[in-house]
């Protein structure tokens, strides 16, 4: 179920047009035609490579590789994306992406963490439960406490949702033995608040805590309607109507009333639209609903980690890809632009949330790569990531798409010359998916998009040669 809205739907398009064909594991991967390797297939491949890839990539025995994604090209090249477990324990941070050529023989890799992954002890001082109640009490310590000005404070917390999970902690500094607990709760919005804290397994100190409730970052009012009138799928119970349509992945309409926000969830893998204020205004504008279905996408490939750098560029692909579905669907009531729910009237005086040609416009977006950007709420640290793909798609300087203005500078005053939307997204995408891992940084996302270049239009390539000039100009070298 998770997969199918996110990496299924992307995926199984260019499996149908590539006519997938039957392969059973382990039985025919020197098929001729790479290509024609169905998503399962893919997987399974992944699967079956994992001892060797792991045997190469020299992982003690204590190691093992988890399948997560799979990505082979047409040249027969791969890429497997896995997850890592020491011990049995899941290791968060272990994740890494192993480039093979053809015949199997691994080319090289990207992993989330370098180094050794053995913690001092595998034997946790605290109990599961212990763990999951410090982990509690220090979430209700911040009730009532706003974080910033664009996240509503905690109003109540509920608790632990089942228990704290024993795992090996490797993202931040030496490995070591943690427990993964989430904390549920409600904030002043009423967006729900489910929160994912990682706490050492003897002390129980707080390590790594993230709010798994991805929300648009949207407070104010807004305007509706953006395609006029559509039929709806329902759903008859014997009784009454319900606006539920199990045929596009069982989206349904709920009394979530008077709620100024949205957010992805990815515990449900699914989102969330609120009506707005007075119920009147629903933030579902297309690159607010394309930003929320990229945290599916960004979750089951790369995973950035929701904070710190690999944070604003998770949020940053949000926008890239947002962006990309209003020019694609390029409708009249909704004109493409590289500002970020422009029509929703999120401020209150007609201004977008986000401007991707210059995001400190917006007071808060860093334009530009500094050593204290991932510092910034994720939502601000993704103006650097935004600020790269308009440079990229569009060039440096001023300049008029679909009757908007823009004036897009650079850190160093060099102009940039743009490759156009279709081959910066084809980059962006294929770095997300190919090169980075949970821990990627900006300096991270530089090497991963001029892999993406090279592999799609060659080293040194005009579109390559963009991609570094792109980098330079937001200051990321
Ligand atoms: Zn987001």
């Amino acid at each position: 179920m998770k997969r199918k809205l996110a990496v299924g739907a992307v995926l199984s398009a260019s499996a149908l047009l590539a006519g997938a064909i039957q392969v059973s594991a382990g039985l025919a991967y020197a098929a001729p035609n790479p290509t024609a390797l169905g998503r399962a297939d893919q997987l399974a491949l992944a699967a079956a490579q994992a001892p060797a890839a792991a045997k190469a990539l020299g992982l003690g025995a204590q190691e093992k590789l988890v399948v997560k994604d799979a990505v082979v090209d047409a040249d027969g090249t791969r890429h497997f994306r896995y997850e890592r477990t020491y011990g049995g324990l899941p290791v968060l941070g272990g994740d890494l992406v192993v480039h093979q050529a053809a015949n199997g023989k691994v080319k090289s890799s990207d992993k989330a963490a370098s180094g050794s992954l053995a913690p001092a002890s595998l034997s946790p001082k605290l109990s599961a439960g212990q763990a999951a109640s410090k982990a509690t009490g220090a979430v209700q310590a911040t009730v009532g406490i706003s974080k910033d000005a664009d996240e509503a404070a905690l109003t109540s917390v509920s608790g632990a949702s089942g228990d704290a999970q024993l795992v090996i902690w490797a993202a931040d500094g030496a490995p070591r033995l943690a427990y993964r607990t989430t904390v549920e709760g409600v904030r002043a919005d009423g967006t729900p608040s489910r929160q994912l804290l990682v706490t050492d397994a003897d002390s129980g100190a707080v390590l790594s805590s993230h709010e798994e409730i991805q929300t648009s970052n949207a407070t104010g009012s807004g305007n509706g309607v953006f395609v006029g009138s559509v039929s709806l799928t329902t759903n008859y119970t014997g009784s009454a109507y319900q606006l539920k349509d199990a045929t596009r992945g069982g989206q349904y309409t709920t009394t979530g009333s008077n709620y100024v926000n949205a957010f992805w969830d990815d515990s449900c893998f699914c989102m969330t639209y609120g009506d707005g204020a007075s119920n009147t205004h629903p933030l579902t504008e297309l690159d607010v609903s394309g930003h929320e279905m990229s945290h599916g996408v960004t979750s089951n490939t790369a995973g950035l980690n929701y904070s710190g750098e690999s944070g604003g560029l998770n949020e940053a692909t949000s926008d890239i890809f947002g962006t990309l579905v209003e020019f694609y669907a390029n409708l009249p009531k909704d004109n493409p632009d590289y500002l970020i729910g422009e029509l929703i009237n999120i401020n209150g005086n007609g201004t977008p949330l986000r401007y991707m040609d210059k995001p400190s416009k917006d007071g808060a977006s860093a334009d530009y790569w500094s050593s204290t950007v991932g510092n910034k709420d994720v939502h601000y640290s993704s103006g650097v990531a935004n600020h790269f793909f308009y440079l990229l798609a569009e060039g440096s300087g001023a300049k008029t798409v679909n009757g908007v203005s823009y004036n897009s500078p650079t850190y160093n005053g060099a102009a940039v010359t743009g490759v156009g939307r279709a081959k910066a997204a084809q980059i962006w995408y294929r770095a997300l998916t190919v090169y980075m891992t949970s821990s990627t940084n900006y300096k991270g996302a530089r090497t991963a998009t001029l892999n993406a270049a090279k592999d799609l239009y060659g080293s040194g390539s005009a579109e390559y040669n963009a991609v570094a000039a792109a980098w330079t100009g937001v200051n990321v070298n």
